[in-house]
């Protein structure tokens, strides 16, 4: 099986190309400053959450409990949820900025760190953040404590709501610049996109019909790619 980052399947919404430039050709990803700008800032969120927010420490028996209870409200320290499932011939995982359980619904909000002129929310993140629904419903949840990663189980929300926000915040001064709407997961649209990430891995797609990317000039494979637009 193949192991693929969310994130990574969320590219196929700015060009189909990547994935196959990244797992088919075997190109690695050139990132620029602003990728590692982010990961710094999300760590910075983490440690923030962690020192402005009490949280009850509970035994892992009990988070269990109180995640299947339909009446409880839970929220886990950001940046320790990672939830992972099966589809076609991979594995896709990842890390949620921060999970919360409110009720009958699960929630995932993402932190974008943006610089002027964001696009705010585009395709890319509603991928991003469906996939994030909809392996909450159907694969396995796990979470770190201290240094070890616990099992939560598999299928654990699958009889609930699952809904998704985005926070964009400014790269400069941490400030928040937009929030969108709570926006249901659309598991539909996630599962074709699913399929044809498949397809574009197995090679089943013809060139000519593929999407590309619009802004090639902030792409990671630009320097491999032979269909890059030259503005
Ligand atoms: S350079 Fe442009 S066409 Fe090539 S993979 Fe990147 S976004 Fe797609």
């Amino acid at each position: 099986m193949l192991r693929v980052a969310i994130s990574r399947l969320a590219d196929l919404a700015v060009c189909e190309l990547k994935p196959y430039l990244h797992f088919v050709v075997g190109e690695r990803p050139v990132f620029g400053e602003w990728v590692r700008a982010g990961t710094v800032h999300h760590a910075l969120s983490a440690q923030i959450d962690k020192q402005t927010k009490q949280y009850e420490k509970v035994s892992v028996e009990k988070l269990k409990q109180l995640l299947s209870e339909e009446g409880s409200c839970v929220e886990i320290p950001s940046e320790k949820v990672r939830v992972e499932f099966s589809f076609g011939d991979c594995v896709f995982s990842g890390r949620l900025d921060k999970f919360l359980k409110l009720e009958k619904s699960v929630r995932v909000v993402d932190e974008k760190f943006v610089g002027k002129g964001s696009m705010r929310v585009h395709d890319r993140h509603h991928l991003q953040l469906g996939a994030y629904c909809y392996a909450l419903k159907n694969g396995s949840t796990s979470y770190a404590r201290g240094s070890k990663r616990v099992e939560l189980g598999e299928q654990l929300f699958k009889d609930f709501d699952a809904f998704y926000k985005i926070v964009e915040r400014s790269r400069e001064t941490r400030e928040t610049v937009f929030e969108s709407e709570w926006t249901a997961s659309d598991e539909k649209k996630i599962v074709g996109s699913l399929e044809r990430f498949g397809k574009i891995l197995n090679g089943e797609f013809d060139l000519e019909g593929l999407k590309l990317g619009e802004n090639c000039e902030w792409c990671e494979f630009k320097q491999a790619c032979r269909s890059r637009r030259i503005i």
